[in-house]
């Protein structure tokens, strides 16, 4: 599957051809027909098979495709867990190539950084929040961010959130955004244990699950 055939926003095609992407790798190749269409999908995806892009993707082409009006500004409206600062800084790197062109803003927040800082950002408008599951129920529990307007939640390498103990956070974070019938769910693991599956039964609906 080439990117062109997947009738993208504009903006977002510029970014996937300045990063010089052309045809979809697997995964993009496999889930984007179905979480372009709003569905759900568990993926079992190491890293290094583009699942970021297949992510983040999926998530400008909705906030391009549903613009808000202007009385609904401010909350974040995408929401991407990673277990790590790094991998969410990462997300975020990748996440501002994808939107170079056009005006959706993106907020980071993680561990070891400015509290402060972050706060501040927030306070302005922010389409993406990508964020580790400490940081962010910092935000919540003081309400500093409000997560109801939450459209798309990416869990992104779920297995590692099991194994560094941020479940309860994680579920506490679920609990703050819509109901799964009025968002849109995408759960990545590398691996497929009993306890990742009950977890994302649990928080997607009627998702489409591959392996790659
Ligand atoms: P990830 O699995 O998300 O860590 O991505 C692995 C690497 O593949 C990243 O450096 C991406 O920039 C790159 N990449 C993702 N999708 C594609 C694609 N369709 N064509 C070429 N490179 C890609």
């Amino acid at each position: 599957t080439r990117f062109h055939d997947l009738d993208l926003p504009l903006p977002l095609m510029h970014a996937i051809h300045d990063l010089g992407f052309e045809y979809c790798s697997p995964i993009q190749a496999m889930s984007l027909p179905a979480t372009l269409d709003g569905e759900d999908c568990i993926g079992k995806a190491q890293t290094g098979t583009g699942k970021t892009a297949a992510f983040l993707i999926t998530v400008i082409t909705d906030l391009l495709d549903h613009p808000l009006t202007e009385q609904y500004d401010s909350e974040p409206r995408a929401l991407i867990l990673a277990p790590t600062r790094e991998l969410a800084l990462q997300i975020a790197e990748d996440a501002k190539l994808l939107t170079r062109y056009t005006d959706l803003k993106i907020a980071t927040l993680v561990g070891g950084m400015d509290f402060e800082k972050q706060q501040r950002r927030i306070q302005k408008r922010v389409d993406i929040v990508v964020a580790t599951p400490g940081r962010l129920i910092d935000f919540v529990r003081r309400k500093a961010i409000f997560l109801d307007q939450i459209e798309i939640l990416v869990i992104d390498e779920a297995d590692r959130m099991l194994d560094m103990g941020f479940i309860p956070d994680v579920k506490s974070i679920e609990r703050s955004t819509p109901m799964k019938d009025n968002r849109q769910t995408l759960l990545f693991s590398a691996t497929f244990s009993d306890d990742v599956i009950n977890l994302a039964e649990r928080w997607t609906r009627n998702a489409l699950k591959f392996e790659i």
